[in-house]
């Protein structure tokens, strides 16, 4: 899929907004949430434009697939063995970024349910 002229994330693909990049690999990228809510908050995307998780799965699901290995890689180097993959899907549930995104959280003891 083309990148959105219009979207956050495709720019930090594309290089055009920096980021603190952790990670990278063909189909995704792994960089620090800018307002992070852990110790460890890294956001990993494809870096094709996709809306939601569940778009990309339809569209590519082995990209989702090398998504979540990337997640279980930044936890790996950042060292933490317990974590959140989070995926905000659509505004009610937070999202405010409509490029798909797993957020990985942790660091510290989490609570349950999400706010
Ligand atoms: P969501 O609300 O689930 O769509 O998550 C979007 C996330 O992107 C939020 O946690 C923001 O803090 C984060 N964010 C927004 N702009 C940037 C940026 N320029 N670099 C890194 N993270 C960002």
């Amino acid at each position: 899929m083309s990148p959105d002229p219009d979207c956050l994330f495709c720019k930090i693909v594309a290089g055009a907004v920096p980021a603190t990049v952790v990670l990278e690999t063909r189909r995704t990228l792994a960089f620090r949430d800018i307002s992070p809510q852990a110790p460890t908050h890294v956001l990993v995307i494809p870096r094709d434009h996709h809306r939601d998780v569940a778009e990309l799965a339809d569209a590519s699901p082995e990209t989702l697939a090398e998504l979540v290995d990337t997640a279980r890689a930044v936890a790996a180097d950042e060292g933490i063995d317990a974590y959140r993959l989070v995926f905000n899907t659509g505004a009610q549930a937070g999202q405010s970024v409509f490029h798909v995104h797993g957020h990985v959280l942790g660091g510290r003891a989490m609570t349950w349910p999400p706010g």
